[in-house]
């Protein structure tokens, strides 16, 4: 069926609860987008139920309340479920207790690392590492991390040990503000595993996506902030295909798409996109990663 365009007041009478991407849907680098302050007031003065599930994985959820308070968005610390958190779980699951990681991102990242039961590593040459987490494209030079780790991870699969390489938040890239982009964690590991496929080909050495478009980030949610609400009443809130709408298809739940990175006249008319791109050929088996249930102009409720 193809996707229905509606409003957030219709989707909040439909829904017992709202799974809410965080960068695109209510803010950018340059603050709230329109009627995200709206949005969380309603959602607050009713009690509604809500939880943001984002994949950034360089702030602990006290640090992202406050700077969500900064742009006069008042979420509470225990309704924001972001990909960092998964790090405990897997870290759990695979027996890495005390594993020593190379670790990309903020110092928030770092907690969340040792939160999990690994041991942050200082990033050096020559260091030796049991896993690589990358978890953000700030806190550290970028250019001299990327080389660091990817030396010391071909040393580590080199030297025939065990390598871990995890990675909390898969997106590549995120919106700056109006027309502007920047890389993230996910386009770093991009870089890694292509530098590792170069060196090592036929290994696969991939990391492990923690966050959307995987289901995990939203089963957590569901169970750690919407625990008893059915998950045929909930709705996951998000711009871009690939990884919000993406996920919800993986967990089951429903989905509405806000124009931001993914527009969906552009997703679903590749031909669009190649008017402005010439030289690109659209391949006939092209296919949307997901399609969301809902279309969404504004989150302004
Ligand atoms: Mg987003």
């Amino acid at each position: 069926m193809p996707p229905i365009p509606t409003t957030m007041r219709r989707l909040l009478d439909d829904h017992d609860g709202l799974l809410l991407d965080a960068y695109g849907v209510l803010v950018d680098v340059s603050g709230p987008l329109p009627g995200a302050v709206e949005l969380i007031e309603l959602l607050e003065a009713t009690a509604k139920p809500y939880a943001i599930c984002s994949n950034d994985a360089s702030r602990l959820p006290a640090t992202y309340a406050a700077r969500f308070a900064r742009a006069d968005l008042n979420i509470p610390a225990a309704r924001i479920a972001s990909a960092g958190m998964l790090l405990a779980g897997y870290f759990s699951r695979h027996a890495m207790e005390g594993a020593r990681c190379a670790v990309l991102g903020t110092p928030d990242a770092l907690a969340f690392v040792t939160a999990a039961g690994g041991e942050p590593v200082p990033l050096r040459q020559g260091m030796e590492i049991d896993a690589l987490v990358v978890c953000d494209d700030e806190g550290f030079d970028f250019r001299e991390a990327l080389d660091l780790t990817l030396s010391a991870a071909v040393r580590a699969v080199s030297a025939g040990r065990p390598l871990q390489l995890v990675l909390p938040n898969p997106d590549i890239l995120y919106p700056k503000c109006a027309g502007e982009f920047g890389f993230t964690a996910g386009g770093m590991a991009c870089m890694i595993e292509a530098g590792l496929a170069r060196r090592f080909p036929g290994l696969g050495l991939t990391f492990t996506r923690l966050g959307k478009p995987g289901a995990e980030l939203l089963h957590f949610a569901h169970r750690q902030i919407l625990g008893g609400l059915r998950a045929d009443r909930l709705v996951m809130v998000g711009d871009q295909v690939e990884t919000d709408i993406a996920a919800a298809a993986a967990a089951g739940l429903a989905s509405a798409l806000v124009d931001g990175i993914s527009q969906w006249s552009h997703v679903q008319d590749p031909l669009h996109a190649r008017a402005a791109q010439p030289a690109a050929t659209s391949s006939g088996a092209w296919r949307p990663a997901a399609e969301p249930t809902y279309l969404l102009s504004s989150v302004t409720p």
